[in-house]
């Protein structure tokens, strides 16, 4: 292995957490501190998420909810211009606002006297000691003082790729990298994921049709017009039952699950593992397809698809996926489903959390806890997952869905790394922040 360098703070994602970070960095800057991004192999600021797509894909939240700045919540709005904060932007622009956010950020921070430095490529080790996290990036060392883990969603596959017949990535840029996918596809899941993969695929001549098999075989309900969030009465959140007689019994049911969304941790937190498992069965389904909204656009595209035939839905639990470089098999409760390709398009499910990446990697080294259900990683109110004695890491987004539920929409994002910045800095060592302090005297100078 290369040469050791070190900083005080290390960030690791390059995704739009990582953007929340470096933009709350550059409006409370601390001069001298030693900060390093390690920002992944793509293009920093949009992840996977919205990396550059047709105008096809549109975000599946609102613009007005949409900001990476944590102090100017109309910012993505006013970036693009618009003016309805209603409205379902292209994923496309959504993705040059956080590019453009992440570089103006990073030159902001650094202006303001903090030694930033941003490491392409991947983190493939993270190493945890009572005086630093030793974090492998390019078969280089870095030792951080205190981490701050933005990897997104980390996922674990039913299957390894084969080039032309089984894509374990299923975000539209992976799947119009492989354009030797063609003839009838069979892509597992109905989210919103799903959606977005059956609309790339569906866009390409070469390919027949699709069959889109999930456990409820239901796309997700669209956005529509609601007399906006109802936060749920206390008793309604006593128990997973409750909540289902109070969501069920609601007028307008939009408006309950937004209510039910704002106090969705705090709700889930307070719950027994047994109501939290119980939650699972009685409400995981209905939740996934009322919370998570399709544009109307999108799901009109999707329905077109079906009545043409292109597009078929099916309800089905799948058991096993043989990828071989002929076809795929998938064996589902039914029988047996072959097909030309398929694609894993289930996004981040509730077991991933055991699944591969440096989040489980610290479980499976003792530095960090699964959450109670065995879902994720287990923190404190600041994302904190490491124990005391052991530097602090701090992770945010899908890896906290066991404790928290809702962590991987821009609101809850944002919001939880706001928090997790700001108590890692102030968590820093008080030889951390003199030497930060004596370079910044250095740098007045
Ligand atoms: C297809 C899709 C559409 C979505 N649409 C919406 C939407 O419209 N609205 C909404 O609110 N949410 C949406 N989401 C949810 C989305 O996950 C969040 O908006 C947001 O991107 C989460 O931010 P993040 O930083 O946690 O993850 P990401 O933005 O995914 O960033 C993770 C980053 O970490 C990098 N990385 C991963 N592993 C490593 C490693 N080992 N070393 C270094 N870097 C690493 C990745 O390359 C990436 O840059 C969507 C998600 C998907 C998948």
């Amino acid at each position: 292995m290369e040469p050791r360098s070190s900083c005080d703070l290390a960030i690791v994602g390059g995704g739009f957490a990582a953007t929340v970070a470096l933009l709350r960095l550059a409006a409370r800057p601390v001069p001298g501190l030693r900060v390093v991004v390690v920002a992944g192999s793509e293009r920093p600021g949009p992840g996977m998420a919205y990396a550059a797509l047709g105008d096809l894909f549109l975000l599946n939240v609102r613009a007005g909810r949409m900001s990476a700045d944590p102090d100017r919540p109309d910012d993505f709005q006013s970036w693009a211009g618009c003016a309805d904060p209603d409205a379902f932007l292209p994923r496309r622009f959504y993705g040059d606002y956080l590019a453009t956010r992440f570089s103006g950020a990073c030159g902001q921070v650094r202006s303001a006297g903090v030694e930033l430095s941003v490491l392409p490529g991947l983190a493939t080790g993270l190493e945890v000691t009572p005086t630093g996290a030793v974090i492998t990036v390019e078969g280089a060392a870095l030792t951080a003082a205190s981490v701050l883990l933005c990897t997104g969603p980390e996922l674990k596959h039913a299957a390894a790729a084969v080039p032309g017949r089984w894509v374990d990535r299923p975000w539209p840029v992976a799947l119009e990298q492989d354009r030797a996918l063609a003839g009838a596809g069979v892509v597992i899941g109905t989210g919103l994921t799903a959606a977005d993969a059956c609309l790339t695929l569906l866009d390409r001549p070469e390919v027949s049709r699709i069959t889109a098999i999930s456990a409820d075989g239901l796309w997700p309900q669209p956005h529509a017009a609601c007399t906006g969030p109802v936060v749920p009465p206390s008793h309604a959140l006593r128990s997973p039952l409750t909540l289902l007689r109070h969501l069920r019994g609601a007028p307008d049911w939009r408006a309950a699950v937004d209510g039910v969304r704002s106090v969705a941790p705090a709700t889930w937190q307070g719950w027994s593992a047994v109501d939290q498992r119980r939650a699972g069965r009685l409400l995981a389904g209905i939740w996934n397809r009322h919370r998570h909204r399709l544009a109307p656009e999108v799901l009109a595209r999707l329905e077109a698809a079906e009545a043409a035939g292109r597009l078929l839905r099916r309800r089905l639990l799948v058991s096993a996926v043989h990828a071989r470089p002929d076809g795929v098999r998938i064996e589902t409760g039914a029988g047996c489903l072959p097909a030309d390709f398929g694609v894993d398009a289930r996004g981040f499910r509730l077991e991933d959390g055991r699944g591969a990446g440096l989040a489980a990697g610290l479980v499976q080294a003792g530095a960090a806890r699964l959450s109670p259900l065995g879902i994720g990683l287990a923190g404190d109110a600041s994302g904190l997952v490491t124990p005391r004695g052991l530097a602090p890491v701090r992770a945010v987004g899908a890896c906290r869905l066991g404790d928290l539920l809702e962590t991987t929409g821009v609101p809850e994002v944002r919001a939880q790394t706001v928090v997790a910045l700001d108590a890692a800095l102030e968590g820093l060592s008080p030889t951390g922040k003199q030497e930060a302090g004596s370079r910044r005297q250095h740098l007045a100078g």
